[in-house]
Order: structure tokens, then sequence, then C-alpha cells
């Protein structure tokens, strides 16, 4: 230990929704579901199935370090240029490198408190000083992030649809927001669940890019069903994307995870099924809660945070043993509350089924 840098040693790791197999390993259960990590019900795109045996053969390859074909198919699908996107290893990846591209030693980040843990684990890593906002009626509270804002303020990381809470900044809040602070201020809105949306006041936040210093993260890994693969992108200014491309490993993204993204992002089908499915079993669960008589925050995500009025813990452990993987909260500080991933209408019954014997 006493060899390893200081701040390595004070990091709590990033602790994973907890794998199927583990389970099943330790608890000897057969069935079991995982409504842990926010991971797409329904499976993979058939069409990504496809595309990843089709270019299987050819793995001998370095993948393609640019990324040609994804990202002209992605410019085409977001009417952005190629030149504006950088492609990663996952968005969790591309959290590290817009930290490395824009972070000095002495500058810091800003992001909410209770938010997606990996901006501050990674700034951590990197020495990088964060500091938290409280979270307003479990939204990002903008005006509180402002007001921390210092000299000394680089980065602002905002989740939008937040993780683990569901909750979202609407378009007039981020607009007042983005006008508020000062010009050499980065603000990276990460958008991992923008698929699921159901609300008509979110950000067009493709509009940001090009006048202001924002970088918009996204990923396969939820609504396309590719989290097992690893793959997201930035979009962001040209001049921020040369400079992001130089810190990134030449070859970060693997060339299944290329071809896998590009048939997915022409499985339009899946997408739709993958929606229709997350917006019919949100209801569902929020009808079941409701029965139950546990309160929840509404979710514009795929994902449903439930205050279950005892150890989120507990709960999980409990709901553990009865075959059903959700997420404790504690490591976001809501240590009262569980975080239900929307599954197949299947899951989400065994899921209802296990909560109202243990809570
Ligand atoms: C799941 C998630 C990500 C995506 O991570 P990947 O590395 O792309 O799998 C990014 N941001 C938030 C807020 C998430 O919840």
């Amino acid at each position: 230990m006493g060899l390893v840098r200081k701040i390595i040693r004070k990091i709590t790791p990033y602790k994973a929704g907890k794998p199927i197999d583990e389970t099943r390993r330790e608890l000897g259960l057969r069935d079991i579901i995982k409504l842990a990590s926010n991971e797409n019900p329904l499976g993979v795109s058939p069409k990504a199935l496809k595309a990843i045996l089709k270019n299987s053969k050819d793995l001998n390859r370095y993948p393609d370090s640019y990324g040609y074909y994804l990202k002209k198919k992605l410019s085409r699908t977001f009417g952005v240029s190629s030149s504006n996107l950088v492609l990663g290893n996952g968005s969790d990846e591309l959290i590290d490198v817009v930290i490395k591209t824009f972070v000095e030693e002495d500058e810091n980040i800003i992001t909410s408190a209770s938010t997606f843990l990996e901006y501050a684990i990674i700034a951590g890593v990197n020495s990088r000083k964060v500091i938290l906002a409280a979270l307003k009626d479990f939204k990002y509270d903008l005006e509180g992030i402002r007001r921390k804002i210092n000299k000394k303020t680089k980065l602002i990381f905002i989740a939008n649809p937040n993780n683990p809470t569901g909750t979202y900044v609407n378009k007039r809040e981020l607009d007042v927001f983005l006008k508020s602070i000062p010009k050499d201020v980065v603000v990276v809105l990460d958008e991992a669940y923008d698929t699921f949306i159901d609300v008509d006041d979110f950000p067009e936040s493709l509009s940001y890019y090009k006048t202001r210093n924002v970088i918009l993260l996204k990923t396969f890994s939820k609504a396309y069903g590719l989290a097992g693969l690893r793959i997201g992108f930035a979009i962001a200014n040209s001049e921020f994307c040369s400079c992001m491309e130089k810190v990134r490993q030449p070859f970060n993204v693997n060339a299944l995870a290329q071809a896998a993204a590009l048939a997915s992002l022409e499985d339009r089908e899946f997408l739709r099924k993958t929606k229709k499915a997350i917006w019919a079993g949100k209801q569902y669960l929020y009808d079941s809660l409701d029965a139950i008589g546990l309160t929840y925050v509404p979710s514009v995500a795929n994902f449903i945070l439930v205050n279950v009025e005892k150890s989120g813990i507990k709960v999980f452990k409990k709901m553990l043993t009865r075959g059903v993987i959700v997420r404790d909260m504690q490591q976001y500080g809501l240590k009262d509350y569980i975080r239900i991933t929307i599954g197949t209408m299947a899951e989400n019954r065994k899921c209802i089924n296990a909560l109202k014997k243990v809570a």
C-alpha cells in the first residue's frame, strides 16, 4: 500500500450491479433475474448479433482506430459531422478522456451528489478535485451548481436524465444555466438514457455543442443493448474532438463493438420494441408500487428509485434470496432506497412479488 499513490488508497471502488452468475454461485439459486444495471431486458438486436458473427473472422486484425464506418453512420443518424464524434470504450472511458483533456492539476470539477459514481471516481484517479452540489427534490440543482463555480472550475458533469434518480433537467432550466455560467467552463451532458425520454420539454442537446462549450456523451449500453461490448460516443465541436482523440487509447473500441453498434443503429424495430417494453413496464411498476404503498421518484429513464422505508441493503439482500437482483443505494447516499431497472413483463412481476414479501 505504501507504494501506491495516496489518492488511490482513499478511493472507494465502483461497486457494479451484482452479476447473475455470481449470485448463482453464492446462493445456489437457479432462476435469477438482474434488474440492477439498467441493461436492455430484450437482449441484443438480431442485426447486431449477425454483424458480430460476420466480423469475428477478422479478429486477427486491429480494429479501425478512427471508427470510420461507425462515425459515418452516427453522423447520418444524429445530423453531425464525423469530426464532431469521438468513440469510447463505453462512455465511462470518455469521462476519463474528458477529464484528462480539459482539467489542469489545480482545477476542479463540479457535479451533483447522488449521481453517476464514475465522475468522482475517475476524477479521483486523475487527482482532480470534485465539488458536489446537493440534489433538490431528487433533481440536479443547477442553481446550486452555479453557486459552487469558482475561478478554478473547469468542468461540470450533468447526467441527464440522472442516474439513479431518473429525474431530468428541462430545456428552459438548462438554457438559463448555460447562459449564466462563465464561458471558460466546459459542460458535459451525459445522456445515457435519452432514448427512453417520454416528455416534451427535454433539452434539444444537439443544439448546444456548436455554440457553447458543451460535450454530449451517449452510449450503446442501455437502449441499444450492447453493455457487454463496451461502446459509447461523444459529440462536441471539432476542436474539442481532435484533442480528445489524442487522449484516448488508439484501439479503445474493439472491432466487434464497432460493427455491432453500426448494425444496432440500423435496427429501428429493436429500438421501438425496447421503448415500448420499458414504457409499459414502467406503468406496471408504478401501479404495483402504488398498490403496495411504496413511494418512488417518477422516472424518464429505464429504472425507478424506490423508497423502501428501511435499509435498502437489507431489502436488496432479501430480494436476492428470492432470485431478484436490484441495486442498493448506499454508495449514492440514499440508504433507504433501492433502484429497480425496468425489465420484461415477467421480470417486473417477479420483482414486484419479491418486493411485496420483503418490503
Ligand atoms: C450507464 C451509464 C453510463 C454508460 O456507461 P458505459 O460505459 O457507456 O456502459 C454513462 N453514464 C451514466 C449516467 C450511466 O448511467
